[in-house]
């Protein structure tokens, strides 16, 4: 465990430490900083104290020279030549970030033939893009995807790396980062930096949901997130934008353990609730499972997707693809009806950013009345008949 030590006879009381601790976790006591259980030992006071008064004694081997550690990256997932809209949304994210720290931005990619996709990337907010290409690259590898990434880190040493919290994502960010033996923050909902520290603080909901978690990685490099796809806001792309491309052909040592076989396509009905514009959803206040019916054609109506609450996937009436919120998708639709929906915070966290809600619930003080730009009090079932009705007769 590391330890922090204040020396007495260095601190001269001048309580710069207390500003800059982003934990509040130092009081001064007799002119002398006293820290407390807050502390997390980030190491913004001991990087900070004019007088060197303030000393972390990190467990040996794990001193890192940080001071090294320079740019954002982000890792451009892609399939079949088509990237990712989350990586867009993360280099909007890197751009903000690098811009505020007086750094670069960079995109990892890499794929069978993907070079072309190199420009896009430099449009949405990449300074540099290094490109893995090649045969062995063709389909996802997290072993072979993590191995290029470590040994690109290990040459270039990125202070921050941002990757989606897609299933391609949370199976690569855990073995970069065990391997780095550096820190990882899944889900991030807000990625800023601290403005006294210059630290990476990365905030996600923690408990439940009822609390939102900010967390640091002091003193490990980089600095690693992930981030649930339509978090963060897509920038407009810049094709006039300059930037270089990089190619990098790491040598394969290793041969993966796990090789794909198939693909299989999901069924799923309609149109997919990542790219819909509209969603309905559905909530235990359907009553009764065959009410789901109703909810899949005023979607297909409206040519838009069905969503779930939680209890309703857990009871078997719909598959968990469509469970929107915490433990299901994020969706940013223009269009969202809630029928039946309480409005917990575990499913606002997945659909709050939608442009327009309309609440369907039979008790008026639902919370989800709270955020919903209409409210409908009444019937779930009864009221979606009806708009059914209206829109087939319209
Ligand atoms: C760690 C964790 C993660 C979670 N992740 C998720 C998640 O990803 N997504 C998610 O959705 N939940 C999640 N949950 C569950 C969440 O806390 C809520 O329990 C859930 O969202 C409630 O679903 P609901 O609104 O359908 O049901 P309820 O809370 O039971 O609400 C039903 C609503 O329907 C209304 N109603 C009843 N009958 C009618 C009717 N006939 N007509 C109109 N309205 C009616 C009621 O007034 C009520 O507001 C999570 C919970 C935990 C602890
Ligand atoms: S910044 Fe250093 S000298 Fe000033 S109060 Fe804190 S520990 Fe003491
Ligand atoms: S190490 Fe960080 S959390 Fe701990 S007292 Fe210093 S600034 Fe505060």
């Amino acid at each position: 465990m590391a330890k922090i030590l204040v020396f007495d006879e260095k601190c001269v009381g001048c309580g710069k430490c207390i500003n800059v601790c982003p934990f509040n976790a130092i009081t001064l006591e007799n002119k002398k900083a006293v820290i407390g259980d807050a502390c997390v030992m980030c190491g913004a006071c001991e990087r900070n104290c004019p007088f060197g008064a303030i000393k972390i004694e990190r467990m040996q081997g794990y001193e890192q020279d940080i001071s090294l550690y320079k740019g954002v990256w982000v890792f451009a997932e892609q399939r079949g030549g088509e990237t990712a809209g989350v990586a867009f949304e993360l280099l909007g994210a890197a751009r903000k970030l690098a811009d505020r720290l007086g750094e670069s931005v960079a995109a990892v990619l890499i794929g069978d033939v993907v070079s072309e996709q190199a420009k896009e990337l430099i449009a949405y907010g990449a300074d540099v893009v290094y490109v893995i290409e090649g045969n062995d690259y063709e389909n996802f590898s997290d072993e072979l995807y993590a191995d290029a990434c470590i040994k690109l880190i290990e040459g270039h040493k990125p202070s921050i790396f941002l990757l989606g919290a897609t299933a391609y994502g949370r199976s690569l960010a855990p073995r970069i980062s065990s391997s780095l033996e550096t820190g990882l923050t899944a889900d991030c909902t807000v990625l800023e930096i601290d403005r006294e520290s210059g630290m990476f603080v990365q905030t996600r909901p923690a408990f439940g949901g009822n609390i939102m978690a900010s967390i640091v990685c002091p003193a490990r490099r980089p600095q690693m997130a992930t981030v649930r796809p339509r978090v963060m806001k897509k920038p407009e792309p810049d094709f006039g934008r300059i930037g270089s491309i990089v190619k990098f052909a790491p040598v394969i040592e290793m041969s993966p353990k796990a090789k794909l076989l198939e693909r299989i396509q999901e069924e799923s009905f309609g149109v997919s609730l990542a790219d819909a514009e509209v969603i309905v959803a559905a909530g235990r206040g359907i009553s009764d499972q065959k009410n789901l019916a109703l909810v899949e054609e005023l979607a297909r109506l409206l040519n838009g997707a069905v969503g779930a609450s939680r209890p309703i996937v857990d009871e078997g009436w719909i598959d968990h693809s469509h469970q929107v919120g915490q433990t299901g998708r994020t969706v940013a639709p223009k269009l969202y009806i809630a029928a039946g929906i309480s409005g917990a915070v575990q499913h606002v966290a997945g659909m709050s950013s939608a442009d327009f809600i309309v609440a369907i619930n039979r008790d008026k003080d639902a919370p989800i009345f709270k955020i919903a730009n209409v409210g409908i009090v009444g019937d779930a079932a009864e009221i979606i008949r009806e708009l059914i009705a209206q829109l087939k007769s319209s």
